[in-house]
């Protein structure tokens, strides 16, 4: 099981992808091998953390796993414990940024096709009591364009 964690996630038709698991084309790949000069809050070799670049929350951090993986809905099982070590990271960074409220925090991800870069990424916001009108709207529970990290755990894990 824990092998998933280090195991990239082919995507249909992607062939930018190099053993490795970096895909070229990929912007959150980038970001991890430093190209893009976005500061990295976290990287322990398996996943890391960086600010989102359009906040939807006085703290928003994006947590990816190093090697490309791909959306969401490209997850199987096997990817329970890379998601949540993911979930682990970001409560970790917001501990480490002085959010301790956990009871007033998101953590989810866009549902392909409402996903705008196909890098597995969980989106932690905090706090949800300070989010404006919109990002209540783009982040929303229960919606059909976003999933709570609890709910893709729960729908991973009833998968065959
Ligand atoms: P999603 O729409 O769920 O796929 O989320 C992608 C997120 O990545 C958006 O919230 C963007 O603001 C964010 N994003 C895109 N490019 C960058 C970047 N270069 N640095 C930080 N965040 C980014």
């Amino acid at each position: 099981m824990a092998a998933a964690i280090n195991t990239p996630t082919p995507e249909i038709g992607t062939t930018n992808q190099t053993d490795d698991g970096y895909d070229k084309k990929c912007i959150f790949c980038k970001i991890v091998k430093g190209e893009m000069g976005t500061e990295l809050l976290h990287n322990d070799g398996t996943v890391s953390c960086f600010r989102d670049i359009h906040p939807g929350a006085p703290h928003h951090y994006l947590v990816i796993p190093n090697k490309h993986v791909g959306n969401c809905k490209s997850l199987g099982k096997e990817h329970v414990p890379l998601v949540e070590k993911l979930v682990e990271t970001g409560k970790e960074i917001l501990q480490k940024n002085d959010v301790t409220d956990l009871n007033d925090v998101r953590f989810g991800f866009h549902w392909p096709p409402f996903s705008s870069v196909t890098h597995l990424h969980l989106h932690v916001l905090a706090p949800v009591s300070q989010m404006g009108f919109m990002s209540r709207l783009i982040y929303r529970l229960d919606s059909y364009w976003f999933v709570t990290a609890d709910q893709l755990i729960q729908r991973l894990n009833s998968m065959s």
